[in-house]
């Protein structure tokens, strides 16, 4: 863990008070319903710290943190009476420029610094001060998101266990996709592999790239259902299985969003590492044989086609 100033460092003696061991462990998850209030600015990292309103700096703008001399700077060494002053490592290329403008019109409604410490704030209540309750049921709130989703069902059906896996992951939002290889301190030119429009993250990639979309289309169109694509893999997951009320088959209907997820991230890593780019229509094949296959697992005795299962889900 990074040195952190707002929290002392991590006990990892075995000795020490275990009270303060738990509280410590905590930390985290305090720090991550936190914001910084500026005031001296000589306490807070311009780029580590979670004081911009939207949100913390370095996750943003993983490219333009790569290209910043000072990255371990506090918000008083790079402000100025003339405004902000960041320094690059090297000149900008242009595909570069928009991405650093995007920047620093984000941190440009700085109100500049002021007397007194900056503080921490505990967004979790309107005090501003740590609460156990409070943080308690924040914590459970999010585990909740998850939780609702049939996962019993899906480790128990014979879908491959690295799926049942990589499906977690996304929920989490952690696979290794662009954006989360960047937070990682490595800078790629972060493209989507399969439209090349946008950035790859991994709520793009996976549910609103409009290449993934047409997976998806599949499956609504064949049952006529208008569904809105909900943010985040998380959300998605719950709405799916919502959805999934009037499917004939809920066993084999909740199978659907990892065969498309299985199926796109293949696509993707053989786009990327081998340089092999299949058609849509072919991934769309993957994707149905892939399902198919995982339905005859499900139901062992009872070998089924590929129109049987698209007539049941
Ligand atoms: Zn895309």
């Amino acid at each position: 863990m990074p040195k952190d100033k707002w929290m002392t460092k991590e006990v990892t003696t075995p000795y020490g008070v275990s009270l303060w061991r738990s509280i410590r462990n905590l930390w985290d998850e305090v720090k991550n319903n936190s914001k910084v209030k500026v005031f001296y600015g000589r306490k807070t990292m311009i780029w580590k710290d979670n004081w911009h309103e939207k949100g913390n700096l370095e996750e943003l703008f993983p490219d333009v943190y790569n290209l910043v001399t000072f990255q371990q700077g506090f918000i008083a060494d790079l402000w100025t009476l003339q405004g902000w002053n960041f320094n690059f490592r090297r000149h900008l290329n242009d595909w570069e420029v928009q991405r650093v403008a995007d920047f620093l019109n984000t941190v440009e409604p700085f109100n500049g610094l002021q007397t007194g410490k900056d503080v921490l704030w505990w967004t979790g209540n309107n005090r501003g001060v740590y609460e156990v309750s409070r943080a308690y049921k924040l914590m459970d709130q999010k585990n909740q998101q998850i939780k609702n989703w049939p996962w019993k069902q899906i480790w128990k059906s014979r879908i491959p266990y690295k799926v049942s896996c990589f499906v977690r992951l996304l929920a989490k939002e952690a696979t290794l996709t662009q954006d989360n290889v960047m937070k990682r301190g490595i800078t790629l030119c972060s493209r989507c592999f399969l439209c090349g429009e946008t950035l790859e993250t991994v709520n793009h990639l996976f549910l609103h790239c409009k290449y993934t979309q047409q997976l998806w289309r599949i499956f609504l169109s064949h049952r006529g259902i208008s569904w809105t694509m909900p943010g985040k893999v998380s959300e998605a997951l719950k709405s799916w299985e919502e959805a999934g009320v009037l499917a004939k088959d809920k066993g084999r209907w909740r199978l659907i969003p990892a065969s498309i997820w299985w199926a796109i991230w293949k696509e993707r890593n053989s786009r990327c590492f081998e340089s092999i780019e299949n058609s849509v229509q072919k991934v769309k094949l993957n994707c149905i044989l892939l399902l198919c296959f995982w339905c005859n697992q499900l139901y062992s005795n009872d070998i089924v086609s590929i129109i049987d299962v698209l007539d049941s889900i």
